[in-house]
């Protein structure tokens, strides 16, 4: 019995509203009214108004399945089995209404009846000083004192400087020892792929002055998020999130493109994951009416294209290509999000019309660059220095592997610690320009990253050998 992602989504969403939840369609990845945050990073976070009490929610209990980005995750996408740019999450939410009780019941039936779930293989952990999580798992639910993991404040307590805060409990699955690391202490909460966390329960029940004060709040929230993902891959028991029904059907897609096949090169495989992730961001981003263009969200827009778009050189991909891929990922996804077909003309013009102005860049970059070769030349020069490197990669948005490469073969070397020196300082500055506040790990600075780690080990466009370390 496997469920696929549309059908899992369903049953989610069923199940809560036959617990009086009222089901909430998905916000749009552009935070209203929230300048603490530059895109939707959880279910919760078009919903702190309600939590905080600023506007009145439509109904105490409320479900959603909500489009996340997380761009703090991008390092580990493509090389973890869970994480991705883009993902659903899956929630239920209390304001004021039930509390940790049937919070940690109704996850559990759901798990284990609904889905199916083998309650042996499943793991919650609690807040080391939560008794009363610790109490209803171990008396009502019947687990184990030994299965019950107890962890500390920084990873089992939800809080963001002041405000409501409070103890979480997550779930963990166990997907078997072919995926663990292999250290004797490999158990829950250890960072590898095999004890995977799928569903993180918060609840909300303190207010903190930000000094170490809690007090008990009298209106206690409920704030629950489930990879939809991650669910399904333990579900459907498949190697990774990129592998669960809709996932498979888009990466198998890239793979057509690039004539090559999954689970033959582990390298190209990180190249493979990062494409079907970041073309799914890539579609969800503009189908909610974000540009690339060169700061915040479209700044963000922009790189996963971009890397998308590299990567797919990486794999011998000729031509234009991103447009066909979100092709896929709108069949996919349309069941859960109309808005996708209705806009998907518009889709493949943004992502075309960007996949084309990279391809420009390249093409300027070549031409710049054989200007400063000759100015070398001229002067008997034989290292590139890191300034005009960093101005190629900054200005022209010319990748520095392929400047080293180019120069490589004609017995050059790029002055690199200049580039980084360049580098650091232009970092700096965008650091200080974009001092947007950083929630929940959103934070638009981690793309001052990817071209410098993306780039690193790039061996030509022409080559069909990808030792990219992303
Ligand atoms: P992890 O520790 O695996 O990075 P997390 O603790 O950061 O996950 P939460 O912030 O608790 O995740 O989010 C709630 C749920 O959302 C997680 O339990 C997981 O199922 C899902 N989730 C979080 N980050 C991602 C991601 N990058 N890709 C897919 N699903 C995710
Ligand atoms: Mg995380
Ligand atoms: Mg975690
Ligand atoms: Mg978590």
């Amino acid at each position: 019995q496997k469920y696929g992602v549309n059908e899992l989504r369903k049953m989610f969403l069923e199940f809560f509203e036959s617990k009086e939840h009222l089901a909430m369609k998905s916000f749009s990845l552009v935070p209203r009214n929230d300048k603490s945050l530059l895109l939707i990073n959880s279910g919760m976070a078009p919903l702190k108004p309600y939590f905080t009490g600023a506007e009145i929610p439509p109904r105490r209990r409320v479900t959603t399945c909500q489009k996340c980005i997380r761009t703090g995750d991008i390092e580990n996408v493509g090389k973890t089995a869970r994480h991705g740019t883009f993902f659903e999450m899956l929630g239920n939410f209390s304001f004021g209404d039930y509390f940790k009780r049937e919070a940690i019941a109704w996850s559990w039936e759901f798990l284990t009846e609904v889905v199916g779930l083998d309650p042996q293989r499943l793991y919650p952990s609690i807040y080391e000083e939560d008794e009363e999580a610790f109490e209803i798992w171990n008396k009502e639910m019947g687990i184990p004192a030994e299965r019950i993991f107890r962890f500390g404040k920084a990873d089992n307590f939800w809080e963001h400087g002041a405000g409501p805060c409070g103890p979480c409990s997550e779930i963990y699955y166990d997907r078997g020892e072919k995926y663990g690391c292999g250290s004797p202490d490999c158990t829950v909460g250890c960072e590898c792929d095999r004890y995977m966390e799928i569903w993180n329960n918060v609840f909300t029940q303190f207010e903190s002055d930000g000094e170490g004060n809690y007090t008990e709040l009298v209106q206690k929230n409920i704030d629950t998020g489930m990879g939809l993902e991650r669910l399904a891959s333990v579900v459907q028991d498949v190697d990774s999130i990129f592998d669960v029904d809709t996932l498979c059907a888009l990466r198998t897609k890239v793979c057509e493109l690039a004539h090559t096949e999954y689970k033959k090169d582990a390298a190209k495989d990180v190249s493979i994951r990062l494409i079907t992730d970041h073309i799914r961001s890539a579609t969800f981003m503009i189908s909610d009416g974000i540009m690339p263009t060169n700061e915040g969200r479209g700044y963000v827009l922009r790189r996963l294209i971009r890397r998308a778009a590299r990567h797919g050189r990486l794999l011998g991909i000729e031509g234009k290509f991103l447009a066909e891929l979100s092709a896929v990922v709108i069949e996919g996804s349309k069941d859960g999000y109309p808005e996708l077909e209705e806009k998907k003309d518009f889709i493949f013009q943004v992502l075309t019309k960007e996949e084309e102005q990279f391809n420009k860049t390249i093409d300027q970059g070549l031409n710049i660059l054989s200007e400063m070769e000759a100015a070398m030349k001229a002067e008997g020069k034989t290292e590139l220095s890191g300034e005009a490197a960093f101005k190629l990669y900054d200005t022209y948005g010319f990748p520095l592997d392929l400047t080293k490469e180019i120069l490589e073969e004609k017995g050059c070397t790029i002055d690199e610690a200049g580039f980084k020196a360049a580098m650091d300082e232009q970092r700096e500055k965008a650091r200080i320009a974009r001092s947007t506040t950083n929630y929940m790990g959103a934070d638009a600075t981690v793309y001052d990253e990817i071209d410098v780690n993306v780039t690193t080990e790039f061996v030509g466009y022409d080559s069909l050998t990808c030792t990219s370390k992303i």
